[in-house]
């Protein structure tokens, strides 16, 4: 194809505005798809992106339009996956910026707009969802406007589940994103755009190629990795699988090359002519490190090995996530891993219950702090609340801070503000712009890994959005605050903590536990403490009778039943000594209050 023929964008949008459905239906306007063929989603490929509304994986298509050629990259919309987000956008010359008529602008937009401007786009306003009888289109326009400062006065009015306004987006396309640019003769410079494992064709790379052709039978190699390959597939996905035999500059399209792990085609990477190589990679290559970990074990210890091997699969498809083994003294054997954020991590914890059928402890999720020994000890990441050092050993600690923007209406901002102080906020910035208001915060991210996006969410009736990235390491107070249930320390319980914060978190967990364990024969001590120190204490009394008691010299099918259904509740519990500790307390403990 031409250059001059060539169009590629993303769509950008805040969640549920839209994006999934809009690119649907710009499939099915340009014959990609048969009516019958379109399932609810064409783009979300894995159930649980169906059901979370959320594209994980990004995946392009390429749509045909009055004689142009327009590839469509879906990009995720979540914090967690924004590097991929970038790459994405580092691939195309414009974005549709959809906006939900009804909504307006939310801080997701915000972010990958500015994203999206930093890539010198041309970004087309759509203003979805017209059918709706709260939309407010020229609201709508006016705060596209005054927000994010772009003309919007050409925005198209669109409903992309009524189909209105299909035409003229896709002709927008057309008239207003720029084509690409580049050299078919020059040495080869393709940028990996994404890379996923599919089980018949091994590793897939989509690629956009920036100077040069990639051809079938070519050998190319990877510049930051520094491996070669063969490449044995060149192709597109219009959405169905297309093969071609190259693939030229502006275009964007997938290669397979016989890869076996993700890990090898990281996002970011450069791919050149192994016999004619570029003389410098693309810029902008990042490798992406997980910033949050956990731990997770199999409720029954039997299950350790589908554990081992449901978490290697896994990882066959996301280079990102990170695993090793651990062992606990209350939970025995399972996993440490490491997650870009907390998405990332209820994502990868529900498809190991769901699609692997595995019932799992989590345990209480945990940044990397960086800790300096005393006496010239050197430095070292700390991944595990449990393998902190001694605190005479300790110099100084710090851990990892974020500029975090919230949106929000303005009879909630009082109660978010509250939380982000809380939380050992420090507010940066504070606007407002028609009926909202935009804070900028600076805060601990070991503050916000916890349950930050769901007290967000609840103290404003699920109007705030967020949006965060990482300002690198601040030097803290922090102390380990253990939990100690029968005078045992329970391991997988203890936690991180500011010292300021250290006796509110303490209370709050031994609170929690006395409702959540049930009671014993004995009485059950429940204590939080800092080394030696105890901060917080309740204590579990002691039950009377046993369950059976009260059918002595009755019914003995009863009585078996009841002590039945006592073994079954046993393999979900774990001892501490002599304490049984129910997998829902875990659980429950491990979300805070
Ligand atoms: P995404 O998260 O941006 O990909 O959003 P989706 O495409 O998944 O859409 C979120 C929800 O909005 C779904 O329930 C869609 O059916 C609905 N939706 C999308 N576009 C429109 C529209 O134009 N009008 C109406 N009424 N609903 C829409
Ligand atoms: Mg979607």
């Amino acid at each position: 194809t031409p250059l001059s023929q060539i169009r590629n964008f993303s769509i950008i949008a805040h969640i549920d505005h839209g994006k999934s459905t809009l690119a649907d239906r710009l499939i099915q306007r340009t014959g990609g798809l048969a009516e019958r063929e379109m399932s609810a989603q064409v783009l979300d490929n894995m159930d649980i992106e169906k059901e979370r509304g959320i594209t994980i994986k990004a995946q392009t298509v390429r749509l045909q339009w009055k004689g142009h050629v327009l590839n469509l990259m879906d990009t995720p919309g979540h914090v967690d996956f924004a590097y991929e987000v970038s790459r994405s956008l580092a691939a195309c010359e414009g974005a549709l910026l959809v906006v939900d008529a009804a909504q307006g602008v939310e801080a997701q937009t915000l972010a990958n707009v500015y994203q999206s401007i930093e890539h010198d786009h041309e970004i087309l306003p759509v203003i979805n969802k017209i059918d709706l009888p709260a939309a407010e289109p020229e609201k709508v326009r006016t705060e596209i406007e005054d927000v994010i400062g772009i003309d919007a006065s050409h925005a198209v009015l669109a409903s992309a589940k009524s189909g209105i306004g299909i035409d003229e987006i896709l002709d927008a396309i057309v008239e207003r994103i720029p084509a690409p640019t580049g050299d078919a003769d020059a040495p080869l410079k393709a940028m990996l755009v994404d890379s996923w494992y599919d089980p018949y064709l091994g590793v897939v790379i989509l690629v956009r190629v920036m100077e040069g052709t990639l051809k079938k039978g070519q050998q190319i190699k990877f510049m930051q990795a520094g491996t070669t390959h063969l490449i044995d597939r060149v192709g597109c996905f219009r959405p169905k699988i297309e093969q071609l035999t190259d693939l030229g500059p502006g275009e964007i399209g997938f290669i397979t090359a016989q890869i076996k792990d993700v890990a090898q085609a990281r996002v970011g990477d450069t791919l050149t002519d192994a016999k004619r190589p570029a003389a410098e990679p693309l810029e902008g290559f990042k490798e992406v490190q997980p910033v949050v970990f956990c731990g997770l074990f199999p409720v029954d210890a039997n299950d350790f090995e589908k554990l081992r091997e449901s978490i290697s699969k896994l990882r066959l498809n996301d280079a990102s996530f990170s695993f090793e083994m651990e062992t606990s003294a209350a939970l025995g054997f399972g996993f440490r891993c490491g997650f870009l954020g907390l998405l990332h991590l209820e994502i990868i914890q529900e498809r190991l219950t769901r699609e692997y059928d595995l019932d799992l402890i989590t345990t209480a999720p945990s940044v990397v702090y960086k800790i300096e020994l005393t006496h010239g000890g050197g430095q070292i990441d700390l991944h595990n609340p449990a393998d902190m050092p001694d605190p005479n050993r300790i110099e100084t600690i710090a851990e990892p801070w974020i500029e975090a923007t919230i949106y929000v209406p303005d009879e909630y901002l009082g109660s978010i503000l509250k939380l982000c102080q809380d939380r050992r906020g420090i507010q940066k910035n504070l606007t407002y712009v028609g009926g909202r208001a935009q804070a900028t915060y600076e805060l601990p991210l070991n503050e916000v890994v916890f349950d930050f996006y769901d007290r967000l969410k609840s103290l404003s009736k699920g109007y705030a959005s967020f949006d965060y990235h990482q300002i690198g390491y601040r030097e803290g107070d922090l102390v380990k605050m253990g939990i100690l249930v029968n005078e045992e320390p329970v391991d997988a319980l203890s936690m991180i903590v500011h010292r300021a914060t250290a006796e509110v978190r303490g209370r709050g967990m031994v609170e929690r536990l006395k409702e959540l364990i049930p009671r014993h024969l004995f009485k059950i001590p429940i204590q939080a403490a800092i080394g030696g120190k105890v901060i917080a204490r309740e204590t579990i009394s002691a039950m009377r009778k046993d369950v059976t008691a009260k059918c002595y010299g009755g019914d003995a099918t009863r009585k078996r039943k009841l002590l039945d259904k006592q073994k079954k509740g046993k393999a979900k519990m774990r001892e501490y000594g002599s304490v049984s500790i129910p997998q829902e307390a875990f659980i429950a403990a491990l979300r805070m209050g």
